[in-house]
Formats: structure tokens, sequence, C-alpha cells
């Protein structure tokens, strides 16, 4: 594996406009930031609007149920600008990955399709289509080996306090009812030097908090265990705060917990998606771990670090799910008293064990799905109040990001567990002020300046 270098020298005027449409997840907001600053090098610059774009990219995502239908009505949207500019439209991500030249053949004006490993050809591709008329499909895998992890630009995070910096991609693993492996590929590492390289940039730029992202971060190999490279992260000159995600529970080791519990830098939050709270289905979706040896785990983390919040990913209505076995779900989420709980219902995913299964095993009916999603969900809501609760009338710690987006008079920050919190209070962006917490919502706190712990203004 080996790195590609940011060369700040090849970057020209701008004199298009690129609009991108990003769905999904972290992985795919890291994703369109690297097109974004691929193509600034080919003389495009970003746009909000995209009636007045060049170039239409949809930076797509198909974990859930729907994800080409939603891709279609979005290019339909976009036609209008392709008759209208001439505009180039592109789609890429996952649903391309998994579509392929399918996507070209549903849609006449389709410019072109690339899976997640061709970001770095998009250049190329573009020029394809715009100078040869070439409609183009790159959806091939690259080999581990020859894969080039694509490195941040730190011009473009300048003023920016908190950024993403991918540690892997793909994933190995063969859950029942996930498209991800298909769509990303098997697991790479990026290797250590490069990722703690482009901390130190983002660092350099003012950027004082970084999210380690990978479709199965702790599995991470590239040089050193994963705790030993959040340890060298959390180490680096000048970064205050590291975050990572997305954890499976069966990678998360004696080590890592230790690590979350040493140093501070590394937050008090742990996002561990459990899935479901019944051992049976957990086997039938191939988690390859039981709610005992979870919630065991869990504990271990809550001794090493007294406080961390906990939030997780929990699927209802998987196939031949009983109400016994959802009954242990709530009880899992009543015991673990998550900050938060995603929940989802399932979807069959193409190509996935838990589809060609589903018959076998039993569908469960919709109604009987969005009921025990709201269950979930009240129950879920009503532990994060109780949660919050115990916060209010106390100070915390908060990173301040920027303006809120409630009220822009007042601040918008997180504490280290990831709470977000909008405030009254003057401190510049960057720096870390104590925020007295007033009130609760289930998502966010409001609170007031009470003091600068840390005046650290962007540079
Ligand atoms: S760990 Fe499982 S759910 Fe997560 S990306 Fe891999 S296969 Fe999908």
């Amino acid at each position: 594996m080996v790195a590609m270098q940011f060369d700040v020298a090849q970057k020209p005027t701008a004199s298009k406009k690129l609009f991108v449409h990003t769905f999904g997840c972290q992985m795919n907001e890291a994703d369109t930031a690297r097109m974004s600053e691929l193509m600034a090098r080919h003389g495009y610059a970003r746009t909000p609007q995209p009636d007045d774009a060049d170039l239409i990219l949809l930076n797509t995502c198909a974990i859930r149920e729907k994800s080409v239908q939603k891709v279609l009505s979005a290019l339909g949207r976009y036609r209008q600008t392709k008759l209208e500019r001439g505009a180039l439209i592109g789609v890429g991500g996952c649903v391309g990955q998994q579509e392929k030249a399918q996507l070209l053949k549903r849609v006449p004006y389709l410019d072109f399709v690339f899976g997640p490993d061709a970001l770095q050809k998009l250049p190329d591709i573009v020029r394809r289509a715009e100078e040869e008329g070439e409609r183009v499909v790159e959806t091939a895998w690259v080999d581990s080996e020859e894969y080039v992890f694509p490195r941040a630009d730190p011009a473009e995070a300048r003023g920016k306090v908190t950024a993403f910096v991918i540690a892997m991609k793909g994933c190995d693993n063969v859950c029942a009812f996930c498209v991800v492996p298909r769509t990303r590929g098997r697991e790479v590492s990026r290797p250590v030097y490069d990722v703690l390289a482009e901390v130190a940039d983002l660092v350099s730029v003012g950027v004082r908090e970084v999210t380690l992202i990978g479709q199965n971060v702790n599995s991470y190999r590239g040089g050193c265990s994963f705790a030993e490279l959040l340890r060298r992260v959390a180490a680096v000159n000048g970064i205050r705060r590291v975050r990572f995600t997305t954890s499976h529970p069966k990678d998360l080791s004696d080590d890592l917990i230790a690590a979350v519990g040493e140093m501070e830098e590394i937050c008090p939050h742990f996002h561990l998606p459990v899935q479901s709270g019944s051992d049976r289905v957990l086997e039938r979706m191939r988690r390859e771990y039981t709610v005992d040896w979870y919630l065991a785990r869990l504990k271990a983390l809550r001794k090493a670090r007294p406080g961390i919040a906990v939030t997780t990913d929990v699927i209802v209505g998987y196939p031949g799910e009983t109400d016994d076995d959802f009954a242990k779900t709530l009880d899992l989420v009543a015991q673990a008293r998550y900050e938060n709980v995603y929940a989802f219902v399932y979807s069959a995913r193409p190509h996935t064990l838990a589809r060609l299964r589903e018959k076998e095993w039993g569908v469960v009916p919709h109604s009987v799905k969005v009921e025990r999603l709201e269950r979930l969900n009240s129950l879920a809501r009503s532990i994060a109040v109780e949660e919050m609760g115990r916060h209010l009338g106390g100070t915390s710690s908060v990173l301040v990001e920027g303006p809120s987006r409630t009220d822009p008079a007042r601040r918008f920050g997180r504490t280290p567990e990831n709470r977000v919190v909008n405030f009254d209070g003057d401190a510049a962006v960057g720096s870390v002020v104590d925020v007295r917490l007033l009130q609760a919502t289930p998502n966010a706190f409001s609170g007031v300046q009470v003091a600068v712990k840390e005046e650290l203004p962007c540079t």
C-alpha cells in the first residue's frame, strides 16, 4: 500500500462548478471531500446549487432499502440541469458499485458510474466522458497492495475544527444482512505513518478533533493494532480529541479498552452496534458474539472509562425474529442504557444470506416491524432523557464548532461524550469552554458558557 501525496502546486484556478449529492455514512462524507479536492485540482470549484453545476456527482449508499430508487429519483431531478447546461452526471459510491453498467442502461442521460475503489480515477473518468463522449463504467477492485488512500488536502480543512480521517476501508466480515462487503470490498488498512501524517497536517491548519473512520475500524492492521493507532494519533502534538467509528463488538480487544481508559484525548464515547438482544437472531445474523459476551465487554469498557457514553445500532424485524427475540432486545437496551439507539427496520439487501433465507426463516410482517420499531424507539428515548437529565445543572467541557444551527446567535459544540450542546457564549470557534447545561431534549442540550478553558482559535 502506498500513500498519495497532495501537491498544492497543482491546483489551477477554478473555472467550472461541481455539485456533489452525498448519501449515507461518514465514510461517504470523507470520500466526497476527497472527490472535491481531486476535482479542484482539475479546475472544479464546489457549488451548493445543482442548477449552476457543470459536473453533478451522486455519492451513493446501498445499505438501506430502496437505495437504487432514491438514486434514480435524485437523477430525475438533475436531468433538467443536464438539458439546460450540458452538465455531466456521474454516480459513485456503493450503488454505483452494486449496479455497474446496469445503471447506464436504466438512465440514458447518465454519463458515468464508478465504484469506491475508482475514486482516484475520477478526473480521468470525467475527461473521457467530456472529451470522448464515452459512457464510462469503472467498478473494478484495486488489489490491496496497490490501493492508494487519498490524502486530505489540509488547505480545505482550514477554518474547520473537526475532520474525518480514513483509517481503513472495506470489510472482511460476513454479517448476513449486510451489502457492504460487496460494495466496499475486502479490508485494507491505511499505513500508520500515512494516518499520522494526515492528522498532523490537519492539526497544523487548526483542526482540533479527528474521527478515525472505517467500516470495521477496530480490525485495523496498518502496521500496528487499532489500540496502538489510537494512542499514536492521540499523542500528535496539538490534537485535543480523537473519535472513531464504526467498531465491531467481536474486535473490542482488552488493549483497545485499555487505550480508551488511559488517554484523555480519546473521547469517552463508544458506538458499539449490537443489532439484536437475542442470541438466536445474532447467530442468524452471523455477528460472532453472544449477548452475555457483549454485555461483559460493555462492563469492562465502563470500568476502564467511567462515564463513557455508549450508543448502538439495532435492526428490528430480522427474518424469523419472534416476539420473544424482540423482548430480549428491549431487555438488552434497558440493561445497556445506551445514550442513543439508531434503530432500523430490517430490509432485504441484494445477494445477502438473509435475503436468500428469509422465506425459510420467516418474513416479519411490515406492520409488526413498524410496531416493534416504535416500541424500541420509545424505550430508547425515555432512557436517553433520563441519562441526559442526570447532567442538567452541571457543567461540561465543550469544543466550540461554530454557530448553532437552530439559532445562529448562539454557539454549537459537543462534549467529549459526543453530546450536542447549543449555548449562549462568545468563545472563538476551536476553543474549549465550560458550559452549564440547563435544558435537554433527547438530541441536544441547551446551556450557557461559564468559562473559557482553552482559547484555541483556528489558524
Ligand atoms: S461488520 Fe458486518 S455490518 Fe459492518 S460493514 Fe462488515 S458486514 Fe456490514
